[in-house]
């Protein structure tokens, strides 16, 4: 059976280019980069290159803004708590968005829960955008930081990002964004976005798991949360993952060669499957903005059926695609980011969320669109919800 892989929101395979640069760095230049010896030297030559690569993919000002971490979540944790911790005595107010990924808002929760910062979680309309003006009017002598991510990983929604950069700019504000779904998709500038953090995961485009990094403007202070060594200029100690950030490195590098072309590519993928699907579906629900998308996520919501055993017949038929609604011990939880959105609990149940990638065809788009909407009917026969409408 043919297998089709649209998660790539979830997670990518990482690019053969990628691949190659990393093997030499598992066995024969296997040096901890800290050390003086030439193993050492010639591990840190790699990872200075990885970190010059990563800094030009954002139009960073200098290499030694980049600080590697484990991944988006750690990126996005050391964001807001490293802010909270090096800031704490000229404020304690944070803003966030309601549609955030849980790496930041439930980093937020933690800090309020402990009694430590006041987060404001600003609402989004129907079509997952922040009001830069929101932003502004939440802003109090106590803001240290606003968090607001690039895109949404799920309805794929960009956020006015440099708008909202230029108030914080304008207001003395740190400006963090978490664009764990836009790096190495579409381009970035730090510099021309007013961003003073922000948060990436090479999984998410083509490059190794467990290594990402947060590029941190010269001048913004954060405390570190792994202490140790010393490493990454104190930001944050341990060893050095040196493969892992070769594999960054480069999927950075082909990131710039081919995010242009993927972009069309994809882009049109996602609308000739979300038109086909719209067409063959009654009770079709689009999720997120319309035009203000990511170029390789489509998002919907279909009435009256599960998002799980859409997922599962999916599977069956060897195409892999996602849902919001997550099945947690036993009780569906419904979205977050869909219920903010003001999509009602029972149609957030029904979501589908397809994402492209590198490696997909228009011939596989033609393929879910046979597939999906038999899936779709058969569900609905047997859904006492479409039976009760
Ligand atoms: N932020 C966003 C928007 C994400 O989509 C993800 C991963 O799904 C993360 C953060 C977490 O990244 P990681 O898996 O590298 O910890």
């Amino acid at each position: 059976m043919e297998r089709i892989y649209l998660d790539h929101a979830g997670t990518t395979p990482a690019h053969p280019k990628v691949i190659a640069a990393m093997k030499p760095f598992f066995r024969e230049k296997f040096g901890n980069p800290a050390s003086m010896h030439s193993f050492g030297q010639e591990a840190a030559q790699a990872a200075s290159e990885a970190r010059e690569s990563v800094a030009k993919l954002l139009e960073a000002a200098a290499p030694e803004e980049i600080v590697f971490t484990s991944g988006g979540t750690e990126s996005d944790n050391t964001a807001v708590m490293g802010t909270f911790f090096a800031k704490q005595k000229k404020g304690n107010h944070i803003i966030t968005s309601a549609i955030e990924h849980h790496a930041v808002l439930h980093t937020c929760h933690f800090l309020e829960k402990q009694g430590l910062a006041q987060v404001t979680c600003l609402p989004v309309d129907s079509t997952g955008l922040v009001d830069p003006e929101d932003v502004k009017k939440a802003i109090t002598d106590k803001t240290i930081l606003v968090t607001i991510m690039h895109a949404n990983n799920e309805i794929g929604t960009i956020e006015p990002i440099a708008e909202i950069g230029a108030i914080c700019r304008q207001r003395g504000i740190a400006f963090h964004t978490d664009a764990v779904q836009t790096v190495g998709h579409m381009p970035i500038s730090v510099q021309k976005m007013n961003i003073d953090m922000l948060s990436l995961s090479a999984h998410k485009f083509y490059g190794p798991k467990g290594v990402g990094a947060l590029y941190v403007r010269k001048g913004t202070r954060i405390s570190p949360l792994l202490h140790g060594g010393g490493q990454e200029g104190g930001r944050r100690s341990s060893t050095l993952n040196v493969s892992g950030i070769v594999g960054l490195g480069e999927a950075a590098r082909q990131a710039q060669l081919e995010m242009e072309s993927e972009a069309r590519r994809q882009t049109e993928m996602r609308d000739s499957l979300l038109n086909g699907l719209s067409a063959a579906i009654p009770e079709l629900i689009r999720t997120g903005h319309p035009a203000q998308r990511l170029p390789n996520n489509a998002s919907i919501c279909i009435r009256y059926v599960e998002g799980e055993s859409m997922l599962l017949n999916l599977d069956l038929q060897g195409i892999a695609a996602s849902s919001g609604s997550a099945c947690t011990s036993g009780s569906l939880e419904a979205s977050h980011v869909l219920l903010a959105i003001g999509i009602p609990h029972e149609v957030a149940h029904g979501s589908l969320r397809f994402t492209f990638g590198r490696d997909n065809k228009p011939s596989e788009v033609q393929r879910v669109l046979e597939v999906l909407p038999p899936i779709v009917e058969r569900l609905r026969a047997m859904s006492p919800l479409a039976q009760r409408k």
